[in-house]
């Protein structure tokens, strides 16, 4: 098999996995450049697709590669235009430095730091709590559990402990660790009769910090070896941080003796991030990708990307890799069109005062006439028309309607509606012009 067939490979399965609109955008430009021995090179239109890609898909494509060839290759990802030297030396020194990691056994990211981290009242609580753990491991709060919805900053503020403590006292052991690997790694040495390594493993660690714990629910045996380690570490005062995506009492089928173990030390919750605590996060997303990003942009993704800070870096990243391949700076314009599958148009709410808009271009009166008591043919007529429009799409009272069009009262109103209907009934053209109308309004 050649590199280009075995991309062509993993692509196909990459689709499946990721789905139509994350593929198109993220793997179709991306190239095997290189294949020798077990290396395998890919090369990305630029680094923001680098980054984005190796953040977040290169545990799925490495998985993907051993499926198809049947052993593990080490997987490098390259950028195929020009980078300048800046460029070059930060990212030689974020994979040194995730090597080093590596080679000590540590499967931290060394991007999630303190001082990438943002903190604002959502995060304040947890972030303290995470500094306090960070500088005296093992004697302030025991365990750590800090809890939250889904890319709100766990797996960072989590991480970031373990570089910390790395970082200022580097003889200490820290164990980063998935609770789904944990759980892997139990079921392992149950199978090859390793329990004795696998508990020198973890039960001579000075810092454990496993991350979603939530998927040890309905694992027994997994739950009895952590149920131990926990002990084994908890008595010899060794830290242990846990995070999970909801609070210990509403983790199900997990043992209640598990479940008050969690709550022995501290708990803090991460909330959703407010309107300017996700400003800031572009900001520093922004400075750390080392792009531009003008302030109505930045607004517009605060405002616009609900909750998930993932996808808030989604988006800047996508819009970096954008103004990247075009050559264009980052604009609102861009910004709206290159994320409109990220972020759907906001459908405006059909008030009175649109449906009186749209009416008085349809039939050519002024809106103020509309509002008025003028009784000329075509202005009665187009009122009639309001009036049926804003009961049919709107949810004001008989009364309300007849008060913002023409101060009729609710009668009127009745009347008015019936007179359409049957205008609409011998009239097709008039039908149409209801019709589009209508759909005017609801696409906002
Ligand atoms: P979780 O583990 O809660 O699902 P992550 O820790 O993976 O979420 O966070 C998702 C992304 O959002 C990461 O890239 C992380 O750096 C970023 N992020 C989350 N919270 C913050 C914050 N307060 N400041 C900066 N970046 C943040
Ligand atoms: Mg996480």
């Amino acid at each position: 098999m050649d590199k280009n067939e075995l991309w062509n490979r993993c692509l196909e399965l990459i689709e499946e996995r990721v789905g139509k609109g994350a593929f198109d955008l993220w793997f179709r430009p991306i190239k095997a450049k290189q294949m020798k021995e077990d290396q395998l090179i890919l090369e990305m239109p630029n680094r923001f697709y680098r980054e984005w890609v190796e953040e977040n898909y290169s545990q799925m494509i490495n998985d993907t590669v051993r499926e198809i060839t049947g052993r593990d290759f080490d997987i490098r990802f390259r950028v195929s235009v020009k980078q300048d030297t800046e460029e070059k030396r930060q990212y030689a020194q974020f994979t040194q430095k995730k090597r080093a990691l590596r080679q000590r056994g540590v499967y931290l990211n060394p991007k999630y730091t303190f001082d990438g981290f943002v903190v604002g009242p959502s995060n304040a609580f947890a972030h303290a709590a995470a500094l306090k753990v960070s500088e005296s491991p093992g004697t302030v709060y025991n365990p750590l559990f800090i809890y939250g919805g889904v890319g709100l900053g766990k797996t960072h503020l989590i991480s970031a402990i373990g570089n910390h403590i790395l970082d200022k006292m580097p003889d200490l052991k820290v164990i980063y660790v998935q609770s789904e690997q944990f759980t892997n790694e139990v079921v392992s040495a149950i199978r090859h009769d390793r329990m004795t390594e696998l508990k020198e493993k973890y039960r001579t660690v000075d810092v454990l910090l496993i991350d979603d714990i939530q998927f040890i629910a309905n694992k027994t045996s997994t739950q009895e070896e952590f149920f131990h380690t926990f002990n084994s570490l908890y008595e010899q005062q060794k830290q242990i941080v846990i995070s999970s995506d909801r609070p210990p009492k509403e983790i199900q089928d997990v043992t209640d003796r598990l479940k008050s173990r969690f709550t022995m030390g501290l708990l803090a919750d991460i909330q959703p991030p407010s309107f300017e605590t996700k400003l800031a996060i572009v900001y520093k997303k922004a400075e750390l990708l080392n792009i531009v990003v003008p302030h109505d942009v930045a607004e517009y993704l605060a405002m616009r990307v609900k909750s998930n800070i993932r996808d808030l870096e989604g988006c800047l990243i996508k819009l970096a890799a954008h103004s990247s391949l075009s050559g264009l700076p980052i604009s609102l314009e861009m910004a709206r069109h290159a994320l409109r599958d990220m972020i759907p148009e906001e459908h405006r709410p059909i008030t009175v005062d649109r449906i009186l808009k749209v009416v008085s271009e349809f039939f050519g009166v002024k809106v103020q006439d509309l509002r008025s008591k003028k009784k000329t043919k075509e202005i009665v007529l187009a009122r009639q028309v309001a009036m049926y429009l804003a009961r049919q799409l709107t949810d004001l009272s008989l009364g309300d309607i007849g008060k913002n069009i023409g101060g009729k009262d609710h009668a009127t109103v009745i009347y008015a509606c019936r007179q359409v209907e049957a205008k609409k009934a011998q009239d097709e053209s008039f039908e149409r012009i209801l019709e589009s109308m209508i759909k005017k309004l609801k696409e906002g």
